[in-house]
C-alpha cells in the first residue's frame, strides 16, 4: 500500500475566536475518534497529523500543505466550517472524509462535500478507505460498519495526540476515556437511544488509569461515555484497581437513576469531582430521573432532593433540560425550572432548545412528517442558536418570552451569588461564575431578546420561523460571516443551505425500493 500523508481536523469550535473561555477551555472538549483514526492510520504505516482545531490554529500551517487523505470530524454546528476545509483541501488534491456526529446525522448533505462519508466506524472501515483512497466526485461514499467498534485504542496508544491537544488547555486538562457507547434508555431526541448499550474492555480501563498517573501528578478524567456508570460495579472495580483513592479526579454524564446514595458514596471516594445528569423534561423521561410516573412539581420535588443528595458528595453538578418539547405547554416547564432553581440553588442549569439533527433519533422522521423541522443552516444547530422545531404548543414570540424569563431568572445575580455560595471549592465558583456571565448565561439573553424582537417587528424573519420563507434572514447570515471569518470565502456552492426533510425522502425512497416487485424473469416465465 502506498504510504499515504494523512491529515486529521478534529474541529472542536465553529469558527475562529478570541474568547477567553475558548482560550480556557475548548481543549478539554476533543473528541476520542479522531485520536483513534490517528492511532488505526499510523497503524497501517501512515504518517498522520492530527490537528485539534480549538478555533485559534492557522491550519493551513499547522497541516503540511500536500496532504493526501484529510480526515474531519465535528459536530453539526461546525458543517460549515467542516465543509469549508474539505474544498480548501480538495483544491489541493486532497481526498477529504467526513467523520463525527455530522456524518452520522446528515449524510445525505455530507456527501455532496466529502469524498467519504462515515456512519460507524471500525478498524476495518478504515482499512478499506486507506487502501482505496480515491476522489468521488460529485457525490462522495457513505461508508458505515454494522455496529460500532468492540475495542478501541485506550489511553497509552493515543497518548501523543491527547498530550497534544491537552497543551492547549492551559490550566485546567481533562484527558478523555470512554467506557461504553450507547445507551439503555430511549430519550426520543437522543443520538444513543437507537444504539445498544456495549460496555468496552474494563481491563484496557485499568491499564490506562495506572499509566496515565505515571504521566500527570494529578490527572483530570473526563468520561464520554454517553451515560457513564450503566455497568457501575465493574467501572468503580477497574478504577479501584488502578487508583489510589483520591489520585484522580473525574467528570462524568450520568442519569440521576444511577446516582444513588451508595453508588454517591463510592464515586466520592474514587475522586468524582463533576457530575451531569440529564433532567430533560418536567413532564416525560421520567424513568432516568428515577421520579416514574410523577410529573410537574411532584417531579420537581423529587429531583430536587435527589440533586441535594448528589451535591453532599460531588461539588460540581450540571443539570440538562430542554424547552420546546412536545410534551411543553404553556408557562409550567419554565416556571417549573424557576422552582427546581430555588430548590437545588447549586447545580447550574444548562438549557436546551429543541433540535431535531438529521437522523440523530427516529422522532425526527415525526418532525419532518408534520413538516415542523425548519431549514437553520447547520452553523445555528447547537441546542440554542436556533430551536429548528416549530413547538407544538407555543407560538414563537410566546415560546421566546418564556425562555428569556427563565434564563433570566437562572442567570440573574441573586441566582448566581446563590449558586456560589451552594458550590464548594474554587473551581467550581468559578465555573459558574464565569458560565452564567458569559456568552452561556448573559449572552444566551441578549441573543433571545434580540431574536424575540424581530420575530415580532420583522416579517421576514418571522416567516422564515413559521415555514413559510426559505429566504435565511440577514441576521443569521450576517452572523455565519462574521462567526466564519476567512473561512466563509472557502465554502463550496450551496454549503450554507440543507434540505431539512432529507432523512425523510431516504427512508419514503427505500421503502419504495423494497415493494418494488421483483424483476420477471422473460426466460423462466416461457413468453
Ligand atoms: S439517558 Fe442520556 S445518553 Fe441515554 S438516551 Fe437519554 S439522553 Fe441519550
Amino acid at each position: 500500500m502506498r504510504k499515504l500523508r494523512v491529515g486529521i481536523i478534529d474541529v472542536i469550535t465553529k469558527g475562529p475566536t478570541k474568547a477567553l473561555w475558548g482560550r480556557v477551555m475548548n481543549a478539554n472538549f476533543a473528541s476520542i475518534m479522531p485520536q483513534v483514526i490517528a492511532v488505526w492510520c499510523e497503524e497501517q504505516g501512515h504518517d498522520v497529523v492530527l490537528v485539534p482545531y480549538t478555533g485559534f490554529e492557522e491550519l493551513t500551517e499547522e497541516l503540511p500543505e500536500d496532504v493526501d487523505l484529510l480526515f474531519v470530524g465535528a459536530f453539526t454546528q461546525a458543517a460549515q466550517l467542516a465543509y469549508a476545509l474539505s474544498n480548501y483541501f480538495r483544491k489541493r488534491g486532497a481526498v477529504t472524509v467526513l467523520g463525527g456526529p455530522h456524518a452520522r446525522c446528515y449524510p445525505e448533505d455530507a456527501v455532496k462535500y466529502f469524498d467519504y462519508v462515515l456512519g460507524f466506524t471500525d478498524k476495518e472501515t478504515i482499512h478499506g478507505l486507506l487502501a482505496e483512497c480515491a476522489q468521488h466526485r460529485p457525490e462522495g461514499v457513505h461508508l458505515s460498519a454494522p455496529t460500532h467498534p468492540v475495542a478501541l485504542p485506550g489511553i497509552r496508544e493515543r497518548w501523543k495526540h491527547v498530550e497534544k491537544t491537552l497543551r492547549k488547555a492551559p490550566l485546567i486538562k481533562l484527558v478523555p476515556m470512554i467506557g461504553s457507547l450507547g445507551c439503555p434508555y430511549s430519550c426520543s431526541f437522543c443520538i444513543d437511544s437507537v444504539i445498544p448499550y456495549q460496555p468496552l474492555e474494563f481491563d484496557v480501563m485499568t491499564e490506562d488509569l495506572r499509566f496515565l498517573l505515571t504521566q500527570y501528578k494529578r490527572p483530570r478524567v473526563g468520561w464520554h461515555d454517553p451515560n457513564f456508570g450503566v455497568r457501575f460495579d465493574d467501572y468503580m472495580d477497574a478504577i479501584e484497581a488502578a487508583v489510589p483513592p483520591n489520585r484522580i479526579d473525574f467528570v462524568a454524564e450520568s442519569t440521576l437513576s444511577l446516582l444513588s446514595e451508595d453508588h454517591l458514596k463510592r464515586l466520592k471516594a474514587n475522586g468524582f469531582k463533576g457530575i451531569l445528569p440529564g433532567i430533560e423534561s418536567w413532564y416525560d423521561m421520567g424513568n432516568k430521573s428515577k421520579t416514574g410516573s410523577a410529573v410537574g412539581m411532584d417531579k420537581v420535588r423529587r429531583v430536587a432532593e435527589h440533586v441535594k443528595l448528589v451535591a453532599e458528595y460531588i461539588p460540581y453538578i450540571q443539570t440538562n433540560i430542554v424547552f420546546g418539547i412536545d410534551a411543553d405547554e404553556g408557562p409550567a416547564p419554565f416556571d417549573l425550572t424557576k422552582e427546581f432553581l430555588a430548590m437545588a440553588p447549586g447545580a447550574f442549569p444548562a438549557f436546551s432548545l429543541l433540535t431535531a439533527f438529521g437522523r440523530a433519533a427516529p422522532l425526527n422522521l415525526e418532525y419532518q412528517r408534520q413538516k415542523r423541522v425548519l431549514p437553520f443552516p447547520f452553523h445555528f444547530l447547537n441546542n440554542n442558536h436556533a430551536m429548528n422545531v416549530k413547538p407544538k404548543h407555543y407560538d414563537w414570540p410566546e415560546f421566546y418570552d418564556h425562555v428569556i424569563d427563565v434564563s433570566k431568572f437562572a442567570y440573574s445575580w441573586p441566582a448566581i451569588t446563590k449558586r456560589f455560595m451552594a458550590t464548594p471549592g474554587p473551581i467550581p465558583k468559578a465555573m459558574n461564575f464565569i458560565r452564567a456571565t458569559s456568552s452561556e448565561g448573559f449572552g444566551r439573553i441578549k441573543y433571545y431578546t434580540e431574536v424575540r424582537r424581530l420575530l415580532v417587528e420583522d416579517r421576514q424573519f418571522r416567516a422564515y420561523f413559521e415555514g413559510e420563507s426559505t429566504d435565511l434572514p440577514p441576521f443569521f447570515m450576517d452572523r455565519m460571516r462574521e462567526d466564519l471569518g476567512p473561512f466563509w470565502d472557502l465554502l463550496p456552492e450551496g454549503a450554507i443551505h440543507h434540505d431539512p426533510t432529507a432523512y425523510l425522502a431516504a427512508e419514503e425512497q427505500a421503502a419504495l425500493v423494497q415493494v418494488e416487485p421483483p424483476p420477471v424473469d422473460v426466460a423462466a416465465a416461457g413468453g
